[in-house]
């Protein structure tokens, strides 16, 4: 793996950046004075808060996000609750399937990510060149090392059990003690509760936004007028109980999310944008680079990487695009992202073919982003389960066509009888078979004389399958005129965790001024930037005072966020504070402003300064904001301007 730089190339050194973003608090851990309060028995860990600057940073760059995504493609914004259903949960699979793999070392009562453990203990002895969890531990071999470097470059592609395996054969332990563990079991990731006093109605915090957002699908078509494609998008909180969150805010158990379902033809994913991606280069690792042990990704065009398969569709490769130039905007390092293809084990249980983009960071490639083509998965299921068809009917633009399909018909004078409070569902369950699957039953049922059809609700003796006599179905194949196509939207899913690209944001736009380690600057541009401009008068006399106000007033109404800083402080030092808080701009009124008007401008990464009048000087800021010029543009037509007392250091 790559070691973290900073921006300006030196070793990234976390405990420094760490006292940065707490010292200006950026985040925070939830609930900290109870944490260290004698006799705490609670769980706060994967828990944050935002603080001021933080919850800035966050909030402009969902606000660019949403700019980037749903207005510039009309996407349908939906606001769906948190509290959730179990059925809705279980009918999209996450009751049965939305697990990791955990480990317990029973000695300490600790629970581990099984494939963390693993990787983090094989990175580990990569790392020191020994075979084992202590310096006398034997040296590593070659043959070892290559087998060690094998497994961490497909260690998402591995199950529980071949996790187990790994565990035995390289004898891995809990690193915290070097206690053995207990082999992998799944954990449900999600927060179960139950609505109303009752304990009769189990609910489930949402996992993620999606669901709510296909259960409005018919809402949304009509809304659309019909018209596909079209996207929904949602930002909002999601939960996971994560095994044993780490890493500060990359892995947490509530985070915002902001996800787009884009809902497609099956038969027509070509999107009608994609030729302002084609050219666009992305650092691909497929599949296949990952299977062979690689590491590398390849720089290819969207255009190629579609025609070569290497990702599957247009409208995939579109939204890869997007995603890339999102990353971009917000500051985004281009050499510390990779788009990584997920592998077949890894696939969560609805989607077909996923690529994370990840961005680099003190503790290795991060994904941020997902992109996933969950097929017509959950539409399909969310329909079987209700018997609300979640289709789109489109009229045959060639005129009537003549189809043949297999028709399935209960006898209902028989069914209510036999099955009485099962009537209903069994009736459901017969509407919703399939074609492939109604041409299967059909022979069965010509042969045997009765089939067995799954139930999506449990019937009333517990059992999920009913069998079914001749005298009850009839199967044909009937042939009709049909004047619409009726099908089932795949659906192309784009999921962002806002804190973790914050997170990693941060961590990238990190660096130190030469002279001096501890004089941090956050090099966030000015699209994210928490505050704009600073405004420090020079000092804290009182005659400054209109003067900065009226500054701050005239930038506000430009809709500039700043903040004036009148304290007692050198000048240096209040903006050394702000290089630390990301603030790009600042903006100096001294005694020469009180006799002539002039300004003074510096910008935070090259701390040079230029002086202007008073209009001038906030006409540039107002361009530099709307990116209509550079700053390199700004210094070349303002005079430079520097004097003593008014510089950093
Ligand atoms: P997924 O649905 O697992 O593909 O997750 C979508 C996105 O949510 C990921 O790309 C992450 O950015 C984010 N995410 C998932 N789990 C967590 C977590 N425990 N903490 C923070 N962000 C997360």
């Amino acid at each position: 793996m790559a070691p973290m730089t900073t921006l300006k190339g030196d070793p990234f050194d976390r405990t420094l950046f760490e006292s940065v973003t707490k010292r200006r608090f950026f985040f925070t851990e939830s609930f900290e004075i109870y944490r260290v309060a004698p006799n705490f028995q609670g769980d706060n860990r994967g828990l944050y808060d935002y603080g001021p600057p933080g919850c800035a940073l966050q909030a402009n760059i969902v606000d660019l996000w949403r700019k980037h995504f749903v207005l510039e493609e009309n996407m349908l914004e939906l606001d769906c609750t948190v509290i959730t259903p179990e059925p809705v949960l279980k009918t999209s699979g996450h009751v049965d399937k939305f697990a990791d793999w955990m480990c317990k070392d029973a000695a300490r009562g600790e629970y581990l990510r099984a494939d963390h453990l693993v990787e983090n203990v094989l990175a580990s002895r990569l790392a020191r060149g020994v075979n084992g969890p202590s310096k006398n531990s034997p040296k590593l071999d070659e043959a070892t090392a290559a087998e060690y470097q094998n497994i961490l470059a497909k260690i998402d592609n591995y199950d529980g059990p071949e996790l187990g395996d790994l565990i035995t054969k390289f004898d891995i332990r809990n690193p915290d003690g070097n206690g053995e563990v207990l082999p992998p079991m799944p954990f449900n990731l999600m927060f179960k509760s139950t609505v109303g006093p009752s304990a009769a109605a189990p609910v489930y915090l949402r996992p993620e936004t999606a669901q709510g957002q296909f259960l409005n699908f018919r809402k949304l078509l009509d809304f659309n007028q019909g018209a596909m494609p079209f996207a929904s998008a949602s930002i909002g909180k999601s939960y996971r109980n994560e095994i044993s969150p780490r890493s500060g805010l990359l892995r947490v158990r509530e985070f915002l999310m902001a996800e787009i379902e884009h809902y497609v033809d099956p038969e027509k994913k070509e999107h009608e944008r994609f030729d302002e991606v084609t050219q666009l280069r992305l650092p691909l690792l497929d599949k296949g680079t990952q299977l062979a042990g690689q590491t590398t990704p390849r720089n290819v065009s969207i255009e190629d990487a579609v025609k070569s398969g290497t990702i599957d569709n247009e409208t995939l490769g579109y939204f890869l695009g997007r995603i890339m130039l999102f990353l971009l905007k917000i500051g985004v390092d281009p050499s510390k992202i990779r788009f990584r293809q997920h592998l077949d084990n890894e696939m969560a249980h609805y989607a077909c073919d996923c690529w994370d983009a990840e961005l680099l960071t003190s503790y290795g490639w991060i994904e941020c982003v997902g992109c996933a083509d969950r097929s017509a998965y959950d539409l399909t299921v969310h329909s079987k389960f209700t018997g609300t068809p979640l289709v789109v009917k489109e009229a045959l633009r060639t005129g009537p066509v003549k189809v043949e399909r297999w028709q399935a018909s209960l006898d209902k004078k028989l069914v209510g009888p036999r099955f009485k409070r099962d009537a209903k569902a069994v009736q459901a369950s017969v509407e919703a078979l399939d074609q492939p699957l109604l041409e299967k039953l059909a022979t069965e049922l010509n042969t045997t004389g009765s089939v067995t059809v799954d139930t999506a609700t449990p019937l009333a003796d517990g059992s999920s399958s009913v069998e079914l006599s001749r005298d009850l179905l009839t199967i044909q194949k009937v042939t009709r005129l049909e004047t619409v196509r009726e099908y089932t939207p795949n659906v192309i899913e784009p999921s962002f965790g806002i804190g973790r690209i914050l997170y990693c944001l941060l961590e990238q736009v990190y660096w130190h001024r030469p002279q001096d380690v501890a004089r941090a600057v956050l090099s966030l541009p000015l699209a994210v930037a928490p505050t704009k401009v600073l405004i420090v008068p020079i000092s804290a006399q009182v005659q400054f005072t209109p003067i900065t106000r009226k500054l701050s007033s005239r930038l506000r109404a430009f809709g500039i966020a700043n903040n004036i800083d009148s304290s007692g402080a050198s000048i240096g030092k209040r903006y050394a504070r702000n290089d630390e808080l990301g603030t790009p701009l600042g903006i100096t009124v001294d005694f020469d402003t009180l006799a002539n008007g002039s300004i003074t401008l510096r910008e935070r990464d090259t701390t040079s300064q230029v002086r202007g009048p008073e209009d001038e000087v906030l006409q540039a800021v107002k361009n530099l904001v709307d990116g209509t010029e550079s700053w390199h543009q700004i210094a070349g037509r303002l005079a430079p301007f520097s004097a003593h007392g008014q510089n950093d250091d």
